[in-house]
């Protein structure tokens, strides 16, 4: 039985079979490469008492709730077509989604820059973010 490691968060993790390995997500059904699948349990080889370490059952999308989110909208008829520019600078990228993380909703392609700036959804938001920090008393 071949094995391979994979580091993740600075450890090197023990693993069976081959870094050419694809599996099915058991959520999304989609078929992915073995580095789409988060390291899950450990488990001891009985024979050779080595530690290997199990891939998770669905993938890196689908194990993390945000971006099941944003996978699924991606994946939504109704989300318009990816852009090959930032909605917000207008600068040539590969955008990101950026969606409204209450309601789930999309609500627009940005570039990963102004994604991380413009976190707010709505105006209102953003008038709220405001006033929160012109509350904060210096002394
Ligand atoms: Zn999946
Ligand atoms: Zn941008």
């Amino acid at each position: 039985m071949s094995e391979y490691t994979r580091i993740w968060k600075g450890i090197k993790h023990l693993i069976k079979g081959s870094k050419k390995d694809r599996f099915v997500c058991n959520k999304c059904s989609q078929e992915f490469n073995q580095q789409h699948f988060q390291i899950a349990s450990a488990f001891v080889d009985k024979k050779t008492q080595v530690i290997y370490k199990r891939l998770k059952k669905y993938c890196k999308d689908c194990e993390n709730p945000m971006r099941a989110i944003r996978h699924a909208i991606e994946k939504d008829p109704k989300t318009p077509p990816k852009p090959n520019h930032c909605e917000h600078c207008f600068k040539k990228c590969k955008p990101v989604l950026h969606h409204n993380h209450k309601t789930g909703k999309f609500v627009r392609w940005a570039c990963v820059n102004c994604n991380s700036r413009f976190t707010k959804d709505t105006f209102e938001e953003y008038l709220e973010e405001g006033r929160r920090w012109y509350d904060v008393k210096i002394h």
